[in-house]
């Protein structure tokens, strides 16, 4: 019979989950239904896996995927599998950055709005080609803090959306790194993220590295695990020059230091 290594996953929220199950004879096809996509496995050596995430706003408590494994002889199986959800622990950090970013001009408005729209259609683009092989790396070199994802803002007083990424302490011209292999999807300046660059690494997975003082890449490129992006800088809404680091999984924001340690085998 097949061992189910789903059986009692527990994920906080906002965090990235490598999904596994041994390879066994004659099985073809391992599908999972997440976010409402069907996201295949890749089978590597003798395990199928899968990389996921739970958004850091995502209902904390018990939730169910269903998975369909697809045998040689063109049987199916199903399977419903329990998650659990634990409440992630997040404080309210307040900010103070220049007015104009807090209370937005009708133009500066229009322009977050168009923005807006443009990056949530690359999020909702699923690339059914997963492009890196390798485990994800911190993209500057020597980062040990920058663990501030989750936290809730608070901008000039008025309440914002939740901090959706990890601020990396890097000074202006500081080297930035892709985190993985992946194709540049967007390279240039947006009103909150300042010079940004968006990697999409295949199966919906995206890193996002913003504020940069330069951007050295350009839309349509592959770039390789450790090539560099740009510079580090402190370009549209910031208190200062340092990394925000982004990573979604099927439009699910999670701490992009959940991924570290995530590989293939
Ligand atoms: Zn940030």
């Amino acid at each position: 019979m097949l061992s189910l290594l789903l059986a009692g996953v527990v994920v906080g929220q906002g965090q990235a989950l490598q999904l596994s199950y041994p390879t066994e004879p004659g099985l073809t096809a391992v599908v999972v239904g997440w976010s409402g996509r069907a996201v295949p496995f890749v089978r590597r050596d003798d395990q199928w896996l899968t990389t996921v995430g739970v958004d850091l706003d995502s209902r904390p408590g018990e939730h169910a995927v269903n998975v369909t494994f697809t045998y040689d002889d063109g049987r199916t199986r199903g399977h419903r599998e329990p998650i659990t959800v634990l409440q992630g622990q997040y404080p309210t950090t307040e900010l103070t950055v220049e007015e104009r970013y807090v209370e937005l001009s009708p133009e500066d408005q229009a322009r977050a709005d168009r923005e807006g729209a443009e990056t949530t259609a690359i999020y909702d683009t699923f690339t059914p080609e997963r492009y890196w092989t390798q485990s994800f790396q911190v993209p500057v070199q020597g980062a040990k803090d920058g663990r501030n994802f989750g936290h809730r803002r608070v901008f000039n007083g008025q309440p914002r959306a939740p901090h959706a990424g990890a601020d990396l302490r890097a000074g202006t011209g500081t080297a930035i790194y892709a985190a993985n292999r992946g194709r540049v999807v967007l390279a240039k300046d947006l009103f909150y993220s300042g010079n940004a660059v968006f990697l999409d690494h295949g199966y919906g997975l995206y890193s996002t590295y913003l504020h940069l003082s330069a951007i050295d890449v350009a839309v349509g490129e592959i770039v390789e695990r450790g090539q560099r992006l740009g510079s580090a800088g402190a370009t549209g809404r910031v208190t200062g020059p340092h990394l925000h680091w982004g990573v979604r999984i099927l439009d699910a924001r999670v701490d992009p230091f959940s991924l570290i340690g995530i590989g293939v085998p």
